[in-house]
């Protein structure tokens, strides 16, 4: 059977939304779920999450963010008109970063997956700010730690993240852009808060090709994602063999989803997992972190976390073809994403 190490904490409930936020506590709860579903099928290694360090934080974010951000403890407020912080939002952003570290450290002992259930989401805060209900990139302070580091004796030298929520990881891509040492791709609905992820946002410099952008028009389904995964997501991970693979694992992609306008089902967030698991040697065990981002409805969030999981057990063999049962205008969108990206990886099969 395989080992799940799950890294969860009640301080995560304890970042407290203002009346009406979609980010509110009741997302951690359904997540939680998702995961009681499935148990019997995996080992669940319950992690006790410890906090991030300042010199941890710092390996992506600049010193004064994490000042300004450590400045909120014990009272309440909002960076932005989305994004607020209540008396422990900073000891629960703290804690969030600190327990995918410790996930990732799991791997490093002989978990074979790791899901981190965790709030605040982070992909949107930038090195130097909070923003889209962001204040620390934990996925960014995870990659960035992990570098310097080791996974099963070897050298951690590449880190992918993928990131499947609604909205583009700005912060991510912002943090990693000009870095080939972590490969940003992403799939999220365009035009969409916060604007960015155009196509032509191919990363600069030494990072030139190494992120991966795939907006896609809103209702896509999940033969859309599958085919964007078989064309463009597998083939590109399978060339860059990455050493550790941190999923931004948001649900807002949902059908059921008030904030995201796609149309993704549970079964798509399953299929998607498993592609991804099989663009990795070995089902990517040991090397996978699944962290919760966004996903603002409770039934599809409960049901996606469990598809997601299901999916890490592969036994079935390897994913089918994707359908083709789209429109016109969704095989232009592919080919044109295709054609891009071809300028920096082999999509030729
Ligand atoms: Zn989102």
């Amino acid at each position: 059977m395989l080992t799940l190490a799950l890294v969860d904490d009640d301080l995560f409930l304890k970042h407290r939304a203002p009346h009406g936020h979609p980010e509110h506590q009741g997302r951690l709860i359904a997540a939680r779920r998702g995961v009681e579903s499935v148990q019997g099928r995996f080992v669940v290694d319950r992690l006790q999450p410890r906090d991030a360090s300042f010199e941890e934080l710092v390996t992506v974010h600049a010193a004064e963010h994490v000042a300004r951000v450590a400045s909120t403890a014990g009272k309440q407020g909002a960076f932005d008109p989305d994004t607020y912080f209540s008396a422990d939002s900073y000891a629960a952003a703290v804690r969030a970063a600190g327990g995918l570290l410790a996930g990732v450290d799991r791997l490093a002992t002989g978990a074979d997956y790791a899901l981190a259930l965790v709030r605040p989401p982070g992909h949107h805060a930038t090195a130097s700010r909070a923003m889209g209900f962001c204040l620390f990139n934990s996925v960014a302070v995870a990659a960035g730690v992990s570098l310097e580091r080791e996974l099963r004796g070897r050298p951690v030298e590449r880190v992918l993240v993928l990131d499947w929520d609604v909205h583009h990881g700005n912060g991510t891509q912002d943090i990693f852009y000009e870095r080939r040492d972590v490969l940003y791709v992403s799939l999220h609905q365009s035009p969409q808060y916060p604007g960015t992820g155009a196509a032509h946002e191919c990363g600069a410099g030494d990072g030139a090709g190494y992120t991966v952008n795939l907006p896609l028009a809103a209702g896509a389904d999940d033969a859309v994602y599958e085919a964007a995964f078989e064309r463009i997501v597998q083939p590109v991970i399978r060339q860059y063999q990455p050493d550790l693979v941190l999923v931004s694992a948001g649900y807002d992609a949902h059908v059921r989803d008030p904030l995201g306008g796609m149309a993704v089902t549970d079964a798509g967030f399953g299929a998607m997992t498993r592609r991804l698991l099989d663009a990795l040697p070995d089902g990517g065990r040991g090397r996978t972190l699944f962290a919760l981002e966004g996903g603002y409805d409770d039934e599809g969030l409960q049901g996606a976390v469990r598809a997601t999981l299901e999916g890490l057990d592969i036994q079935g063999g390897a994913p089918g073809e994707a359908s083709t049962d789209w429109s016109p205008s969704r095989a232009t969108e592919l080919e044109l994403l295709v054609d891009r990206h071809s300028r920096h990886w082999d999509l030729s099969s």
